[in-house]
């Protein structure tokens, strides 16, 4: 029986969307340790184990304060048998031997390596280059240093400067555009690995335009290293989607940007840049409150937003649009706060959406 004084504890939301999660983690011990076992089912191709890993991990990155004793647990959602008996585990012992198994696993090791985000930008980016260069020779050993590059973190200082030179770019195609950062360095991460801006256009097809002249730009600028631009497939009609995997209808690019550093840092003589992971998108004006929450994330966040939107609001809600089933409608939305009202939810700011 609860203590008298005791406070009534407010009880954990099972959705990201219904808690605040700064990048303040009183958890790390144990999340850090749920993740290893949700990658390496990952790279096993086990999605749905290892969903349950990482729901479990963000649930705990929410909490106030660190977990102290095993019980608190029971009244704590998205703990499962296994990420409870980890925790246990790490309680008493300090570590999880299934969790150091796996970090000494060569198998794990060699995995991260080759399906690890930026090797697989690597091996794109040389198939790309190779392609499309006429030197191959000087094309694989650019690809080498991208490598390098791009493994290493971004950080907030390389993301500001990268803005100034989109938002130049930008500008100078179209005056009355306007470039925002997203994704990770928008929820207050000091490192990313991208830096990911969204573009405003004011006038109605501009925004499938705007990218491929930035892109002109940035390669008469010599900072171009790889670029992909995808097409809009956009359709205002089209109703939201259910998969959340789907990629998402704009105009964008995934770019790889020269980005000058301050000092020479690099030991190599005379290499004053580095390589950069950088996204643009450009949504139409009417869809742009959406695709900003989208691009936001986290990509757990918005899988719960979007589950809770569906389950608990007969909504359907993805980066393009929120669909009302009951009333067979869109439902506009000017500010991210207005698609959380529509939702019925307390606005939660992007520095807390770190699910
Ligand atoms: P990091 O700091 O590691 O870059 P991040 O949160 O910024 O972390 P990203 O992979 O850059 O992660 O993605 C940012 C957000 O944009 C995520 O919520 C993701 O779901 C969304 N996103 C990224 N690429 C696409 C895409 N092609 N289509 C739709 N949404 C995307
Ligand atoms: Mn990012
Ligand atoms: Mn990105």
């Amino acid at each position: 029986c609860a203590h008298p004084s005791a406070k009534p504890e407010s009880a954990v939301s099972p959705y990201a969307c219904q808690r605040r999660t700064t990048l303040d983690n009183h958890n790390k011990i144990f999340t850090d340790a749920l993740e290893v076992l949700a990658e390496n089912l990952e790279l096993c191709g086990n999605q749905g184990p290892s969903l349950a890993f990482r729901r479990a991990a963000s649930m705990l990155k929410s909490l106030p304060a660190a977990l102290r004793r095993l019980e608190e647990t029971q009244h704590l959602p998205c703990l499962g048998e296994h990420s409870r008996a980890i925790i246990e585990e790490i309680s008493e012992c300090g570590s999880s031997s299934r969790v150091e198994e796996i970090l000494n696993d060569e198998r794990y090791r060699t995995m991260k390596f080759s399906q690890g985000n930026s090797s697989h930008i690597f091996f794109r980016q040389c198939k790309s280059l190779v392609c499309h260069s006429i030197s191959y020779s000087s094309a694989l050993v650019a690809g080498f240093l991208f490598y390098e590059d791009i493994s290493k973190p971004v950080s907030r200082t390389e993301a500001s400067a990268l803005k100034i030179i989109v938002e130049e770019a930008v500008i100078c195609v179209n005056p009355s555009a306007t470039v925002s950062i997203t994704g990770g360095f928008r929820r207050g991460k000091e490192f990313g690995h991208d830096v990911d801006f969204i573009i405003k256009t004011p006038e109605a097809g501009q925004e499938d335009v705007i990218l491929p002249a930035v892109i002109k730009r940035f390669k008469s600028q010599n900072i171009l290293l790889y670029s992909d631009l995808q097409e809009s497939t956009f359709d205002l009609r089209k109703l939201p989607t259910h998969c959340f995997e789907a990629m998402d209808h704009f105009s964008k690019c995934f770019l790889i940007i020269k980005l000058k550093r301050e000092q020479e840092t690099d030991a190599r003589a005379g290499k004053d840049w580095r390589a950069v992971r950088v996204d643009l998108v450009a949504p139409p004006l009417e869809r742009f409150t959406y695709a900003l929450l989208g691009w936001t994330g986290s990509t757990l966040f918005l899988r719960d937003l979007r589950r809770f939107a569906r389950l608990e609001r007969g909504k359907l809600l993805d980066n393009h649009a929120l669909y009302d089933k009951a009333t067979n409608t869109f439902l506009p939305a000017k500010t991210e706060e207005d698609i959380f009202a529509h939702l019925g939810l307390e606005y939660i700011e992007p520095w807390q959406r770190n699910a």
